[in-house]
């Protein structure tokens, strides 16, 4: 006993699934219903103050404010875009900071959430990379950028209809910590969104697209940027040790466990670099006749980078190439660009630790 009691002290509650929460009652010796009144309180009412949830008993209040928390994510400032976009600093402690957008859209809002303080994987043209990597988010950080967005939306009358994990960090190097908090998000008594609409964008972690589609199989974006080996080593150095071909079985393997479902590969367009015809005809070898659609990124700059957007006109050429071979594909609307809110373009504050990036190892030359 004394071992549960002291593992759930001061636990943040927020982004635990419901059976884990459950499972957390039982130990105390309340009945398992006592989870689900908790998850409407927090994700469907807004109430974080334990205080304040008036179906449990005092004792049971009593208990949970001393041992447990429901903490959001402080905002440390917000910027409001001319289109609508709007981009937070949330303050994650340690002087380390993420960031959260906010992307309204005629159809759909999108909520774009972080999941960890900075990213190891130093893709070449991602403004994340460049700052190194701090930490992992935990759960609570991760389901708390959700409620806090809710919070301020809703005041505004507006509210998310997805999530996309595509803020700061991969989330597939933070397992742990974001298929609980998905799993909060898609259950009807936590946020209760759709499958469909909370979206996994990840840079190729092969063994994790594995078990994801095992353990929560939402929608899954692969951020693919290159169809050959040589050049996606070069833009996506994790491919250096997940080659395209393996990605992509991984890839089929997840579409297959849920049918009817396409896999978006994104591709960001950089001037000269990945963006010809020759290039468009090799990424249709590789996806046409797949579950598969295209999402191209027209390249935000970001400062001291060395690439530059593709023309529109090349971008368009591009698209209507693999439109007219067969694989569906659409260009991502640049949205937010003038406060910095943009695809590739979310810095935060994050103090490196690791100062041992991909592209610092030999991969290649260990392998060549
Ligand atoms: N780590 C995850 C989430 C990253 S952000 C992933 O790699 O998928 C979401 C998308 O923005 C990814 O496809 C990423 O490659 C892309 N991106 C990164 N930097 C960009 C930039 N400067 N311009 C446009 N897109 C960018």
């Amino acid at each position: 006993m004394a071992v549960a009691l002291s593992a759930v002290s001061a636990t943040n509650l927020l982004g635990v699934p419901r059976q884990a929460l459950e499972a957390q009652f039982a130990t105390w010796g309340e009945k398992p219903f006592r989870a689900r009144q908790l998850m409407q309180w927090v994700y469907q009412r807004g109430v974080l103050e334990f205080s304040e949830m008036t179906d449990m008993s005092r004792a049971l209040r009593t208990r949970l404010a001393a041992e447990c928390t429901l903490t959001l994510p402080e905002i440390d400032s917000e910027q409001r875009s001319a289109d609508g976009t709007i981009k937070w600093l949330l303050n994650m402690g340690a002087s380390q900071g993420i960031e959260m957008v906010y992307i309204p859209e005629p159809d759909r809002t999108t909520l774009c959430i972080s999941s960890q303080v900075g990213c190891a994987l130093d893709c070449a043209f991602c403004a994340t990379a460049q700052q190194g990597f701090n930490r992992n988010l935990s759960a609570a950080e991760i389901v708390g950028q959700v409620l806090l967005a809710n919070r301020i939306l809703r005041a505004e009358g507006r509210q998310i209809s997805n999530v996309v994990f595509m803020g700061m960090g991969e989330p597939l190097a933070n397992y742990r910590a974001v298929v609980p908090a998905t799993r909060v998000m898609i259950d009807d008594l936590g946020l209760g969104l759709s499958r469909r609409r909370v979206t996994i964008s990840t840079s190729g972690l092969v063994p994790q697209i594995d078990r994801l589609g095992e353990d929560c199989n939402v929608a899954l974006a692969v951020s693919l940027h290159a169809p050959d080996d040589a050049l996606r080593d070069e833009l996506v150095p994790i491919n250096r040790i997940h080659p395209i071909q393996t990605l992509l079985e991984a890839c089929w393997r997840y579409a297959a466990r849920q049918s009817s479902r396409q896999i978006t590969f994104e591709y960001v367009m950089l001037d000269g670099v990945n963006d010809s015809l020759a290039h468009a005809d090799t990424l249709v070898d590789l996806l046409r006749g797949r579950p598969a659609k295209v999402n191209l990124i027209p390249f935000n700059p970001f400062p001291e980078t060395r690439f530059q957007r593709s023309p529109a006109r090349v971008i368009d050429a591009f698209r209507d190439r693999l439109n007219q071979r067969g694989v569906r594909t659409t260009t991502r609307r640049t949205r937010g660009d003038d406060i910095d809110a943009a695809c590739g373009q979310l810095a935060g504050r994050v103090a490196d630790r690791t100062r041992i990036r991909l592209s610092d190892k030999p991969i290649r030359a260990a392998g060549a």
